[in-house]
């Protein structure tokens, strides 16, 4: 495979959902994508035989988020094997609802140490990469719920929060280098996690949303790629929603 001249990405979670959407775009746009996933070998390999039917270049990398040690050992080797990388996209995510009485404190550090730390330990790992080379873009995919909380979801809600603020700070310490950092929140997406929900709690949720309908993965993906890319050169720190209105 020729990855030479190529821009490396990485997306985590790219296995499934909005990941694999993001995946399949920023790899139509020409990068060289790195498909991370946490267990289903066989759905993320199906996304990189996808991408490479179409004409694009991927490989799966598989390491957990939460590990910083993974991390580490898996942004090095991207480094080393092929070049720094120019986007990161911190998609991985998992949502453990539950009211605060009942939260168990398991629940709440795997989803703290998966949606927010598992962010900052990618983060920290490719901006090491980015900050040499004077380029890159990180996009972390936060959530509505972030911005507007929600009842029975206060881990998830605290984690995606969290991840508003660190963004905005190191947006501050990356600037300098032209590393930008910008946060994206999707609504409500049509994915295997919000399928979980029944249809009179997609009926309440549709009430909520001034554009009528449930959002796409590819809805996110445009805008990601556009934040991958130089069009968005002079964007940094901020907080987009992808949301149908429901949030503004
Ligand atoms: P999804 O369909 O449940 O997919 C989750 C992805 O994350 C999978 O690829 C999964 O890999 C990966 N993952 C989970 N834990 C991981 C770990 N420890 N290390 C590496 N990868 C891990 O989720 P989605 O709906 O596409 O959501 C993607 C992101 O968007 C999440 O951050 C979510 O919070 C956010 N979001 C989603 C919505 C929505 O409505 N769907 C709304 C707002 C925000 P495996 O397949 O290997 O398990």
């Amino acid at each position: 495979m020729n990855t030479a001249a190529k821009s490396f990405a990485l997306v985590t979670g790219a296995s499934r959902g909005i990941g694999a959407a993001i995946a399949k775009r920023l790899a139509k746009d020409g990068h060289h994508v790195f498909i991370n996933y946490a267990s289903n070998e066989a759905k993320a390999a199906q996304i990189r035989d996808a991408i490479v039917s179409a004409g694009g270049t991927a490989e799966l990398c598989h390491f957990d988020v939460s590990n910083s040690a993974q991390v580490d050992e898996k942004l090095d080797w991207i480094h080393k094997s092929f070049g720094p990388l120019s986007v990161l996209v911190n998609n991985a995510g998992i949502t453990i609802d539950s009211l605060l009485l009942r939260l168990k404190d398991d629940d709440l550090r795997r989803t703290l140490a998966v949606d927010l730390e598992g962010a900052i330990y990618c983060t920290r790992a490719a901006a090491k990469q980015m900050m040499r080379a004077r380029q890159g873009s990180i996009i972390q995919i936060s959530s509505v719920i972030g911005e507007s909380g929600n009842a029975g979801q206060s881990g998830y809600a605290a984690a995606k929060a969290g991840l508003i603020g660190f963004s905005k700070s190191i947006a501050k310490e990356l600037g300098s280098r032209q590393v930008r950092v910008n946060v994206v929140t999707p609504g409500f997406i049509e994915t295997d996690m919000t399928g979980a929900l029944t249809e009179s709690q997609k009926e309440a949720i549709l009430q909520t949303i001034p554009l009528g309908y449930l959002g796409a993965a590819d809805d996110v993906s445009s805008l990601v790629a556009f934040l991958a890319s130089g069009a968005s050169r002079y964007i940094t720190g901020q907080v987009i929603g992808v949301n149908g209105g429901m949030y503004m």
